[in-house]
């Protein structure tokens, strides 16, 4: 039977790193695939070229383009500002509120609002620590938690970042809270080709001005063995312990 995902992200590119390969099976095989992005991504590290062209826009444009490769029916930006992995959130920017700072009860009714007028059965969302603790994917634990209990979505599951990865590349100072153990794993492999496109439709983020290379740029040039090794499996845990497969 078709069944309706929705798959909540914080900023344009985290859909294709982090459940791009779910999104394509799952709407290869038939289901209703729909991302919600929070952010408009206008902090994201790039070079001088796209920043001159405004990178909200750019990146808005960047969004569709993954999102069409993925097979996603419908996207929806909440439109919020992207608030930084700084230390210290950056004040608005005119007419725009950054995430962290929106109330989580009313992003909340705008993602629960997606939710009932699509009847999702299953929302993919961020764990406790959002992964590796950017504070807007800690806002979409938060608000992804909050509209699920809104809109009574059957079926909650976390994207699971690998540990070592998420100690990694987490801010400095910030504590992991434990996380939920794995219940679903998806073999994406035969979906790797989408995935790698739709994380390369990214251009903006493929390189900055600095010579040193960007990861999202060196992992969609991995040989095949690698590529299948890092990103060939998506995994989740289900909030109610289920391990049903997700597809
Ligand atoms: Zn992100």
């Amino acid at each position: 039977m078709p069944l309706t995902l929705l798959a909540f992200h914080a900023h344009p590119d985290d859909e294709a790193i982090l459940t791009g390969g779910t999104l394509a099976r799952a709407a290869a095989v038939g289901h209703r695939v729909i991302l919600v992005t929070a952010t408009d991504g206008a902090l994201g590290l790039t070079s001088s070229r796209y920043a001159a062209q405004g990178l909200a826009s750019v990146r808005a444009a960047e969004l569709r383009e993954s999102a069409r490769l993925l097979g996603v029916s419908r996207v929806e930006q909440l439109g919020y500002a992207d608030s930084g992995l700084g230390p210290v959130t950056l004040d608005d920017p005119p007419g725009q509120v950054r995430f962290v700072r929106v109330p989580v009860a009313e992003a909340a009714e705008r993602l629960a609002a997606i939710l009932r007028e699509e009847s999702v059965d299953t929302l993919l969302t961020y764990d406790v620590n959002g992964g590796y603790g950017h504070p807007d994917h800690l806002q979409v634990h938060r608000v992804g938690a909050a509209a699920a209990q809104l809109a009574q979505t059957p079926r909650v599951l976390e994207v699971a970042v690998s540990q070592r990865v998420a100690r990694l590349m987490k801010p400095r100072g910030l504590a992991l809270a434990p996380v939920r153990p794995v219940t679903v794993e998806v073999d994406v492999r035969e979906q790797l080709d989408a995935k790698v496109a739709a994380m390369r439709a990214h251009e903006s983020q493929l390189r900055s001005d600095s010579a040193l290379p960007r990861n999202i740029d060196l992992l969609t040039r991995l040989p095949r063995p690698a590529l299948e090794r890092l990103l060939g499996r998506e995994r989740f845990a289900d909030l109610s312990g289920s391990s049903d497969p997700v597809l």
